[in-house]
């Protein structure tokens, strides 16, 4: 396929792409109106998306849901050749088991269907409900050996639960043996965290969603997923929730907790913290189309390591596109930045 536009000799790939059945907002409505979800950011997120009249949240919540010819005349005015796209957070995980697993079933189906009827335009990561960990690893399998999904989406936590917990150990070997990678994707805060965020109003993605995700990445580095799973593929968007401007004081400070004995959750890992960003975690510039946090990340953990991303239908902006593409790289550079790195880590073969 070619480019959208004749003078650019790499297609853009956006990596953090939102997407939600129709189903799952209709259920969503009726959780809010009954009060049958107790997860305090849900309401918070959700009952604005869907209960506000303002067109911002409006639009969004269209774009979500609305049938493939207007994302893709969306893709085309942006100049997004190709979209990876995933349940939107938080997906199944404010949902029972039953009522998750069907709904992954219904999203992985139809993201697949899309992906099929417009192979060059769109590939798609999985969902599971993550409260059955036996029945979310065979919804994985037939998500990737089946219907051809690219990686599995994690909204960040799993009703107040994070993928550290050893329950989940079986998923994350099944990601290693399938070869597709784990997106670890923003949340509101959990019921524990979040008073502090939304008393300010700074629950959502203004730094709530980064606060939680990156404590989440960070509890999965120091955990020592990547030494008992040392194939498994992370993926993390907005340029790593913050964590790599902290790298140097969590090294630092991670080595005097192992040498302190202080905590018995921190145990000594095969490689500083650090060190997983250049060997299991690969970062997504979503939301974040601000050269100096990019020139930053890529100096930090490596060039090869940090890749485009959109936000869309949330930060759905053909400027922010083109402030990326006016980065000082190379177009050997650009090419790796905005295409070959997503293809290389989602194993994208269109
Ligand atoms: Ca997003």
């Amino acid at each position: 396929m070619t480019p959208t536009d004749e003078h650019r000799p790499y297609l853009r790939i956006a990596t953090e792409e939102a997407w939600a059945p129709t189903e799952m907002i209709d259920l969503y409505r009726r959780h809010l109106s009954e009060g049958t979800i107790a997860d305090i950011g849900f309401h918070s997120l959700m009952g604005y998306f869907l209960g506000s009249a303002h067109p911002q949240p409006r639009a969004v919540v269209e774009r979500l849901h609305a049938a493939a010819e207007r994302r893709l005349a969306d893709m085309d005015s942006a100049g997004i050749d190709h979209q990876v796209m995933a349940l939107t957070a938080p997906g199944t995980q404010v949902l029972d088991a039953e009522e998750g697993a069907r709904i992954a079933r219904i999203a992985n189906d139809r993201l697949s269907e899309l992906c099929r009827a417009h192979p060059t335009r769109f590939s798609a990561l999985a969902a599971v409900s993550y409260e059955d960990v036996d029945a979310a690893v065979a919804e994985l399998r037939r998500a990737v050996r089946e219907l051809g999904l690219k990686g599995l989406i994690l909204n960040d936590h799993i009703r107040g639960s994070h993928i550290d917990d050893p329950r989940f150990a079986p998923l994350l070997a099944a990601l290693e043996e399938l070869d597709v990678p784990l997106y670890l994707h923003p949340n509101t805060p959990p019921d524990r965290m979040i008073e502090p965020y939304r008393e300010a109003g700074l629950d959502g993605a203004v730094h709530g969603f980064g606060a939680s995700a990156g404590l989440h990445l960070l509890r999965i580095i120091t955990s020592g997923i990547f030494d008992r799973h040392p194939r498994l593929r992370l993926v993390v968007g907005h340029l790593g929730e913050g964590l790599p401007f902290w790298l140097h004081r969590i090294d630092h400070m991670h080595a005097k907790q192992v040498a302190s004995g202080r905590y018995e959750r921190i145990k000594p890992l095969r490689q500083p913290p650090s060190e997983y960003f250049r060997t299991s975690i690969w970062l997504t510039t979503s939301g974040m189309p601000w050269a100096p946090a990019i020139l930053f990340t890529r100096d930090v953990i490596g060039a090869d390591r940090v890749m485009y991303a959109m936000d869309y239908p949330y930060q759905f902006d053909a400027a922010e596109v083109q402030a990326q593409d006016a980065l000082p790289l190379s177009d050997t550079e650009k090419a790796d930045f905005f295409e070959n790195i997503a293809r290389r880590v989602f194993r994208l073969e269109f």
